[in-house]
């Protein structure tokens, strides 16, 4: 039988990468149901196209303009914020993949995880502040989580040639971003094309500014302790501007096990729909021969303090990665619009931290509390 996905954030860099695979591996991956915000235009235009059964618009403001648009087309249409986790728990679809931006996908991929749906997760910031809730919902009720983000892809595929009492530290790359070599002041002041520009990767707006501030690797430190159940002791980053090694396990007897490719999101999506077989798809095969040096070096922690905080924040756990990801949010949104310098981003993640008393542990409901606080305080201290 064929397996029936639905992708949340159809119209963002990896839904588009996600459709690119399901063409590729043909009638066995059927798209069951499209979700966007904003982009109703590209939604219409992916639902005229791939004909799912449910289509869904978390913005209600443009939802008369989705019908409107999507008018015979004999989809099911949704829309408003309950649309996601509605979409995410239908008893049709199969695999969840969750391609929404931040901690806006919190409740679907909790729904998802209820429904006892495969969760090819590319969402990490849900990971990141409700880790807890979210794998142990998963294991409540069946549902596999497999990584999409590639680092994490990377050590799932290594982790199968041992047993988890047999690891003894996971490595994380990091390309290192567009400022691996600049100087203080340049961090400070780097415009907004400067901080989109990645060295590797094409990605949406929000993950490639964190890649330059390095916070997308404290959220992928954090997403490996709860994907992996693992502590933050046993996981290090590694600076590997060539974005070949995705990343590795180093196992008890000092055997490293490292999954290699090109820098291509493709690769780790199609692995998340067909775990456990590997089937052939549309990622380029990497040309050892021409790849060159590989070099890796620790990353400089001065530099780029949001890494240093995200390894702080995540030995604290409790509310503390809830506060880091939702300044970083707002902080990265005040940056795009031009409102904030780039050097300001990790001072107003710093100046949540600092006023914030982190506890232990927290409901879903006080989880959502701490993160529109700390949304507040980047707004009130970032805005004339
Ligand atoms: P993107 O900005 O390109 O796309 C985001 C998608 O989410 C869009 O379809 C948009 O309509 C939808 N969306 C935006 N705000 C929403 C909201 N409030 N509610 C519901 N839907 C909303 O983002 P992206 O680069 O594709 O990244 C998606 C997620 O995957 C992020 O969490 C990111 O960290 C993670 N990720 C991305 C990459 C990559 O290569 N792009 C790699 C690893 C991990
Ligand atoms: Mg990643």
């Amino acid at each position: 039988m064929s397996k029936r996905i639905a992708i949340l954030g159809s119209t963002g860099s990896i839904g588009v990468n996600a459709l690119r695979v399901i063409d590729a591996l043909g009638p066995q991956y059927e798209v069951a149901a499209l979700t966007a915000h904003n982009n109703v235009g590209h939604l219409a235009e992916q639902v005229r196209r791939y004909r799912p059964r449910h289509v869904a618009l978390s913005n209600p403001a443009k939802s008369i303009e989705l019908k409107h648009l999507l008018n015979g087309c004999g989809a099911e249409i949704l829309t408003g914020p309950d649309s996601l986790p509605q979409v995410a728990a239908l008893p049709g679809i199969d695999i969840v993949i969750t391609a929404v931006v931040g901690a806006a996908g919190l409740q679907a991929a909790l729904a998802a995880a209820e429904a006892g749906k495969r969760l090819a997760i590319a969402n990490k910031e849900p990971l990141v502040i409700a880790g807890q809730l979210l794998t142990e919902t998963a294991r409540a009720n069946n549902a596999d989580i497999i990584p999409v983000d590639s680092e994490h892809s990377a050590i799932f595929q290594a982790l199968q040639a041992g047993r988890p009492e047999e690891v003894n530290r996971i490595i994380l790359t990091a390309s290192g971003g567009p400022f691996r070599n600049a100087n203080p002041d340049e961090i400070r002041n780097a415009s907004v094309e400067k901080a989109l520009r990645h060295p590797t990767w094409s990605m949406g707006p929000k993950i490639t500014v964190d890649c330059a501030t390095m916070v997308n690797k404290a959220l992928e430190v954090i997403e490996a302790v709860w994907l992996f159940n693992t502590t933050v002791d046993k996981i290090a980053v590694l600076v590997h501007p060539e974005s070949v090694v995705h990343s590795m396990v180093e196992f008890v007897d000092g055997s490293v096990l490292a999954q290699m490719g090109t820098p291509d999101m493709c690769l780790p999506i199609q692995y998340a729909l067909t775990y456990p077989k590997r089937l052939k798809g549309i990622s380029s095969h990497l040309k050892l021969d021409q790849l060159g040096t590989l070099t890796f070096e620790k990353p400089n922690l001065e530099l780029f303090r949001a890494l240093k905080l995200g390894f702080e924040v995540a030995a604290e756990g409790g509310s503390a990665p809830v506060v880091y990801n939702a300044a970083n949010e707002a902080a990265v949104e005040e940056f795009l619009a031009g409102r904030i310098k780039f050097g300001r981003i990790v001072e107003l993640i710093e100046l949540c931290l600092d006023k914030h008393n982190v506890r232990p542990s927290l409901s879903l409901q006080e989880l959502l509390e701490v993160d529109q606080w700390a949304r507040q305080e980047v707004a009130r201290a970032s805005r004339p």
